[in-house]
Order: structure tokens, then sequence, then C-alpha cells
């Protein structure tokens, strides 16, 4: 037993033997010491009863203890409740300063967060921010169901993906519709979401004023570059042979820029338009269609297969799919060397979609590039695509056209072996193909 305990004991029993000798004493003196020391005895026990009784109804009443004094066993006991009700007020006060915190931190955040309760969907909590972006309003909008309170913002059914909820890239706000917002939902816990809502206006904005500016250079160099195109075009080799190399490179040149002119602008108005004119596009008029360009790109040099094993329609913009089917096709002509084989594949897949496959016995393209092929101006060798008259922006005009069908890009290719581009589109792209487009001339 330590030191300290032994003493409180020591000191316990001491005053009690006190009390109780005093008390023999008392009644050896008054000749009755059996009944002295009972009652000391009953005493002793209703003083303690007293205490037991104050400590008690201090602790229920969750009074503060007061800093104890004395060093009997009853004056410990207080001096380790005192201790543990301070520690634990301390760890409270530790907390409640940390939540402040945390929520000065929250409210103080230039994006709007909501908190929201799963399974009613309600709000529990927002920031301040979460006023002017999204319109929400102390205490109107506490435990308001959150469709409700964001309304018109189309969120039911965004809200009932919960966890594979994508991002909504570019809502409205409810408060003002020209702030654009980007808006997450994040399940943080089996009862909480989060719903954080940023304002990218200035962004949008700018990738706007980016899409605007190419579109309008483009535009404006279109005019010039046709009237300089014609010029070069009537240009007679034969009044000065010695030009003849410069005016064919300046030909080449000039025609090459149009065609980069054109590009740009394709992509522009594909940027620009959230979705296809979707239309019954007959494949089979398409597919002959790409073999005939394919065959005057060639001129003979390829073996140009096509095989249409689906035997179906798509639904879409005809005049984009057949840009992106033919920058493919003109891809795999301009990089498969003379006497190489190329095959385009119409194909049905198991789950109803289709894929258009476009396969060629090139050079191949190493792994590492395929991921950043489609990226804009992203060439794996710039010369070879320069020399045969390539933009750069072929596969990039490619992976819009299928983006705005919903369809995918899978590029696989083997060195020295070649490469396939294969055009996924699901089953909502299908269509029966008609009998009289069947029939119809290629
Ligand atoms: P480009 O106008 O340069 O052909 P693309 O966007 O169409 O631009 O293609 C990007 C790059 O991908 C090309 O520069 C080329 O290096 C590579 N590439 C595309 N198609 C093929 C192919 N069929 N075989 C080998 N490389 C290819």
């Amino acid at each position: 037993m330590p030191r300290a305990a032994r003493n409180l004991w020591f000191h316990t029993l001491s005053r009690l033997a006190l009390v109780l000798g005093a008390a023999l004493l008392a009644g050896i003196v008054l000749g009755q010491p059996w009944p002295a020391l009972a009652l000391a005895a009953l005493a002793v026990v209703a003083w303690h009863y007293v205490r037991l009784h104050g400590l008690l109804r201090r602790l229920a009443a969750r009074q503060r203890l007061s800093e104890p004094r004395g060093h009997d066993a009853w004056s410990v006991l207080d001096a380790l409740l005192y201790r543990g009700q301070s520690e634990r007020r301390a760890r409270k006060r530790r907390l409640l300063d940390m939540l402040r915190a945390y929520r000065a931190m929250a409210a103080a955040l230039p994006d709007a967060v909501v908190v929201i309760e799963r399974n009613s969907q309600r709000v529990l909590w927002f920031n301040q921010a979460a006023t002017p972006l999204l319109g929400l309003h102390y205490p109107r909008h506490h435990l308001a169901p959150l469709a409700a309170a964001l309304q018109p913002l189309p969120l039911a059914q965004w809200l009932a993906s919960g966890r594979n909820a994508e991002p909504m890239r570019d809502a409205p706000s409810p408060v003002d519709p020209a702030v654009r917002l980007d808006l997450r939902l994040l399940p943080y816990s089996d009862e909480l979401w989060l719903l954080l809502a940023r304002d990218v206006s200035k962004l949008l904005r700018l990738e706007d004023m980016r899409r605007d500016f190419v579109a309008n250079v483009s535009h404006e160099l279109r005019t010039p570059l046709t009237v300089i195109h014609g010029y070069l075009e009537m240009l007679e080799p034969e009044e000065k042979p010695e030009w003849a190399p410069l005016l064919a490179e300046m030909q080449r040149q000039s025609q090459r820029m149009a065609q980069l002119v054109e590009d740009l602008l394709t992509l522009s108005r594909l940027e620009a338009s959230a979705a296809p004119q979707d239309e019954p596009v007959p494949m089979a008029p398409l597919l002959a269609g790409l073999r005939r360009d394919a065959e005057a790109l060639s001129h003979g040099r390829h073996r140009i297969h096509v095989i249409d094993a689906a035997g179906v329609d798509l639904l879409g913009a005809a005049r984009d799919l057949h840009s992106a089917f033919g920058n493919l096709l003109s891809n795999a002509v301009r990089y498969t060397p003379d006497g190489g084989d190329i095959e385009v594949r119409f194909l049905r897949e198991a789950d109803g979609g289709v894929t258009l496959q476009v396969r060629d016995s090139g050079p191949g393209i190493p792994a590492a590039h395929l991921p950043r092929l489609a990226e804009r101006f992203y060439r794996v060798s710039t010369s070879r695509s320069r020399e045969t008259g390539g933009t750069g922006l072929g596969l990039a005009i490619v992976k819009h056209v299928l983006g705005l069908h919903g369809a995918q890009l899978h590029i696989t290719s083997s060195v020295g072996v070649g490469s396939t581009f294969s055009c996924r589109f699901d089953a909502s792209r299908v269509l029966a193909r008609s009998p009289s487009l069947v029939a119809s001339p290629a």
C-alpha cells in the first residue's frame, strides 16, 4: 500500500478510535460505558450517512464539485471525484473548441457546404456560402428536403444515385441562373452526405472565351487562306519551271493550313454542341462512302476491306459520324506503309451494342503514347504526321464525336504489327436497318 494511502487510513482509523475512546472514557466517568460507546458509534455512522447523502446529492444534481479540504477518506473520495469531473470538463471544452474551429472553417469556405441526412435527404447544416450560391436560409431551410429547397435544380434523380452520383459540372444556381455551379455529392458516413457547390462561372466563361477565340481565329483565317490557295492553284509551273518545286510545296502547305482551320472549326462546333442532332444514319452507304474515300487516298497502295457484319444502322449525327470514321480510316491509310492491309469491320456486340473497328497493319503505336493519343496536336511522330498532311486534330475530333454519342474509343496497338481503333456504341444507338436502305446503292 502506498504511503499516502497508509497515512490516510491511519488518520481515519485513529480519528475513529479517538472518538470511540473519548466516548468510552466519558461513559466510564458517567458510569455508563457501553451505552456511551454505542451512542458514539451511532453518531459516527450518522455522520458518514450525512456525508454520503451530501455527495450523492451533488453528483445527482451534476453540480460542480468544490475543491476538497481535509485528509480523511471522504475528503480523498471528494478529491478523486473532483479531479475526474475537472478532467471531463476540460476534455469537453477542448472538443467544443475543436468543433467550433471546424465549424468556423467550414463556414468560412468560399464553396457552399451542405450536410444532408441520408435517408430523409433533409438539410442538417449549411455554411454561409450556401446562401448566395444555393439560396439556403437559416432557419427556413433547416431540416427542409434538399431537392425542394434547391428548386428548380433537378436533384431528385441525382440524389437517388447516392454514392454513384457523377459530379454536375455545369448547373445553374437556383439564386441566379447566370452563376454556374459544380455540384458534388460526398457520402462521408452511413447517415450523412455532404453536398459541395463551387462557383465555376469564371472558369466556364474563360473556357467559352477560349473556344470562341479559336473558332473566331479559324473563321477569320478561312477566307484569306482560300484566296491564297486559289491564286496558288492558278499559277502555272510551266511558266517558271525552276519555281515548280517551290510552288508545289506552297500548295501543299496552304492545303495543310486550310485543313487545320477546317479541323479547328469542326472541333469548336463539336465542343459547343451538348448533344448530337439525332437522325437515323444508314450504315451501308456510309461504309461504302468510307471505302471510296480510303481508296481515293490510298491510290491502290493498300488492300482495303470493309466488313459489314452488324447489319444495323446507327442513331446519331450522320455528318459527324462520317467525319469521325473517316479520320480513323485516313489515319490508317496515311500511317500504313504501301502494300499493307486496312480493314473496317462493323460488328454486333453481345449486349446489343455495336462496334466500328478500323484495323491496319501499320507501324503500330508504343503503349506509352496510347493514353494521350486523342489530345489535340499530340503526335507520336510529328514528321510522319506532317508529311502525310496530318493536323494532329483527327483523333481529338473522333473522341469528341464519340463522346457526344455516348460512345467510347478503344485503341489497341502492337509495334510492328498494327493498330486497331474501335468505336463502341451502346444498344440505345442501334437501329434496325430499313429494307429500302439496304437496297439503296452503295
Ligand atoms: P494526325 O493528323 O497527326 O494524324 P491524329 O489526331 O489523327 O493526328 O493522330 C494523332 C497521332 O496518333 C498521329 O500523329 C500518329 O502519330 C498516331 N496515329 C494515329 N493513327 C495511327 C495509326 N493508324 N497508326 C499509327 N499511328 C497512328
